[in-house]
């Protein structure tokens, strides 16, 4: 008996192996069966090395079908999948392997040297390079080994991979996630989400991130369904194949994007089901310009690093723009205040989760693990929120983000609403900044639209007249776009850091 995620996907597998996985872009396809075959020889390879079940093995890779097969080889093999950010700087890379201790790393072949320092330095026996066009020694090896090697069993709660988190309020957080935390999420959303062997999911999203590598790949697996694998997300390619899917998972801004050229519209998305967003709060605005345009509501939803999908707009019933919806099947929500009680309808408080999706604890940091669940095994997502009459869950923010002016709580987000609604503003960022007399201060960072943008006394008379004084920025900036990362997340540590004299 084994609880490994691998033997649940390979009893999802369509029985006809000769069934399409995946195909790239440009006419290339891998079958169910190559990539079960090439998996097996890649663990079989990984395995002949020493690599053991339980160890780490590092990725550094661009986005290939083969890098997909390495994460099926380290789950069938019982390896610890950890993905890095492909824009990780030697320095970040050099943090990660000395904090994982990781017993292989697979890095692009132009990085080899770099990451062969690295690991020397600490002690990272296994350094193999893969390719975007399936070179490298990494498939040197695996094509060298035999179809051989039978899956490696697993108990729920051994870990599947790790994960660091985004970085967006600190240094990024190794989180230990199992066996059962991916079954349990993946799960919960092929059923919630309808995917059925007949989908083609149109797959633009990195894969060293949550969204891309668990969300979108597990849902296809696990229904046996296919999808089409591009190595990023171009407007064109993705505006020329979606008329081939049925579902597309994006970042905020590949919406915003595809909305940007009137190719995209009803005719494109005529064969599709289904929209999904998440990673980043989706504007309203783009998800209403969205139905628009398309015909379709995009199903946003909500989920963690640390904890996979939370909550997600129904897939049956009305999707709110602005509201993240509700809990997935086997997921607990609730919204408490500071003493952890919880808290009523429309009252704002930290989000607090429960559920077999929610990780093991953060990697090497036991106090900090401690520190965010509840004795009673409740998970502090750091994220505000509120829950309305009607179940659906509304974020306001990250308990990070919150500003404290005067004494008073600012939720950045109700702020940045108002600034929104303003003709001329495409979207705003609300920070506070060391202040000697209030201890934080409230300061928008704005991004206009056209000719007719309001200038900065038209922006803070328009919140004086909706907001409480206290609400109201006391600085108004305007910037071309705001800072953001691959995942589309605003980075306002840079824009505080940016502002941080301000007032001094
Ligand atoms: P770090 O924890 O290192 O500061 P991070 O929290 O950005 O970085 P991730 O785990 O990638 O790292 O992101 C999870 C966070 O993303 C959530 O806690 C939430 O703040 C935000 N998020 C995800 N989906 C949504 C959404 N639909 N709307 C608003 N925020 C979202
Ligand atoms: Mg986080």
């Amino acid at each position: 008996m084994t609880d490994s995620l691998y033997a649940l996907l390979e009893s999802r597998f369509p029985n006809d192996r000769s069934k399409v996985l995946l195909e790239t872009g440009d006419g290339g396809t891998v079958r169910y069966g190559e990539a079960e075959a090439m998996a097996t020889k890649m663990a079989r390879a990984l395995s002949d090395l020493g690599v053991n079940k339980g160890d780490r093995v590092a990725v550094q890779v661009d986005k290939s079908s083969e890098a997909l097969v390495l994460y099926l080889a380290c789950l069938r093999a019982g390896f610890v999948f950890l993905p890095m950010n492909t824009a990780y700087r030697p320095d970040e890379v050099d943090y990660l392997v000395g904090n994982a201790k990781p017993a292989a790393i697979v890095c692009r072949p132009a990085d080899e040297e770099t990451v062969r320092g690295i690991a020397a330095k600490h002690g990272a026996p296994h350094v193999l390079t893969l390719g975007t066009d399936g070179s490298g020694s990494l498939v040197e090896a695996a094509n060298a080994a035999p179809v051989d090697f039978p899956a490696v069993p697993c108990g729920g709660d051994d870990l599947a991979a790790m994960l660091y988190t985004s970085g967006t309020t600190g240094k990024p957080k190794g989180a230990m996630l199992t066996h059962r935390n991916l079954a349990a999420n993946g799960l919960d959303l092929v059923e919630t989400w309808h995917f059925s062997a007949d989908d083609v999911l149109l797959h633009a999203l990195p894969i060293f991130h949550a969204h891309g590598l668990f969300v979108a790949v597990h849902c296809v697996l696990l229904a046996g369904a296919s999808m089409i694998w591009l190595p990023g997300f171009k407007r064109e390619e993705v505006v020329r194949l979606l008329p081939r899917a049925t579902a597309f998972m994006g970042v905020p801004t590949f919406y915003t994007r595809l909305l940007d050229g009137d190719d995209f519209n009803r005719e494109v998305c005529a064969g599709m089901r289904l929209f999904t967003a998440g990673s980043a709060p989706l504007l309203a605005e783009t998800h209403e310009a969205f139905q628009a345009r398309t015909g379709h509501a995009i199903l946003e939803r909500y989920g963690m690093t640390e904890t996979g999908m939370l909550t997600g707009n129904p897939y049956d019933a009305e999707r709110r723009p602005g509201s993240v919806g509700f809990p997935f099947p086997q997921v607990e929500v609730r919204v408490t205040d500071d003493q952890d009680r919880p808290l009523g309808t429309d009252e704002i408080g930290g989000i607090q989760v429960r559920g077999p999706n929610i990780m093991k604890g953060y990697w090497k940091l036991p106090e900090k693990t401690a520190e965010e669940f509840t004795a009673d095994g409740w998970f502090r997502t750091g994220d505000i929120g509120r829950i309305d009459d009607r179940g659906y869950l509304f974020i306001v923010g990250r308990a990070k983000d919150l500003v404290i002016s005067g004494g008073y709580n600012v939720y950045p987000k109700e702020v940045e609403s108002v600034i929104d609604e303003l003709p001329g503003v495409v979207e705003s960022a609300v920070i506070g900044v060391p202040h000697p007399d209030f201890g934080e201060g409230v300061v928008a960072v704005v991004v206009p639209e056209g000719d007719g943008a309001p200038d900065e006394d038209a922006v803070i008379a328009h919140c004086k007249e909706h907001l409480a004084n206290y609400k109201t920025p006391k600085r108004v900036f305007f910037v071309p776009e705001l800072p953001r990362n691959t995942m589309g997340k605003v980075q306002k540590a840079q824009l505080r850091e940016e502002k941080a004299t301000l007032f001094r």
